[in-house]
């Protein structure tokens, strides 16, 4: 079963195995990133009632830019995924209190139908690290000349000062 869009009302009522793979035209990472290949979640899915059950592991390989040095950084995600989904246009005033003394995570979803290239979207930007290195020790760009200093000393910081410390450094 390959599934692009889950129908909440159709949904299995047995757990059946569910899988969505996306190319990387299909996600779009919203230029923070890119993926390097398809994108596949891979689960199990069975609805109770009003209740549709969705878990999984989402596999991904993105490509960004290192935040110091700008060099492509390739990085494998697995994510586990775990969501109950309910059909917004079924939630009642009673029920959306039941939840909320419960506790339970639910999804209210518009329209009855999750798009699950956006779940996978949005579990891969959440997933995303704050900063992608390319190593631990990357030394970044120079901001004086630009140069990647992982590649090339160019020794600019040894005698120039940035004009906004200047002032600074007379002090001492
Ligand atoms: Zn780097
Ligand atoms: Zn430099």
């Amino acid at each position: 079963m390959l599934t692009m869009f889950i129908d909440l009302a159709t949904a299995p009522t047995h757990q059946k195995p569910l899988k969505a793979e996306f190319s990387e035209h299909e996600i779009d990472l919203a230029g923070e990133a890119r993926l390097t290949g398809p994108a596949v979640f891979s689960g199990e899915i069975f609805r109770d009632d009003t209740r549709t059950y969705l878990g999984g592991m989402i596999t991904a390989e993105v490509e960004a830019d290192c935040t110091r040095c700008l060099e492509p950084v390739k990085r494998t995600f697995e994510i586990p995924f775990r969501d109950v989904f309910v059909d917004a246009s079924l939630e009642t005033d009673q029920r959306e209190t039941e939840i909320a003394e419960s506790d339970l995570d639910e999804s209210l979803v518009i329209g009855g139908r999750v798009d699950m290239a956006e779940v996978v979207r949005e579990q891969i930007l959440l997933a995303m690290p704050e900063q992608m290195l390319c190593s631990e020790d990357c030394r970044g760009l120079c901001p004086i000349c630009g140069g990647n200093r992982n590649l090339i000393d160019c020794n600019c910081e040894d005698d120039e000062v940035d004009p906004r410390w200047a002032a600074l450094k007379n002090l001492n």
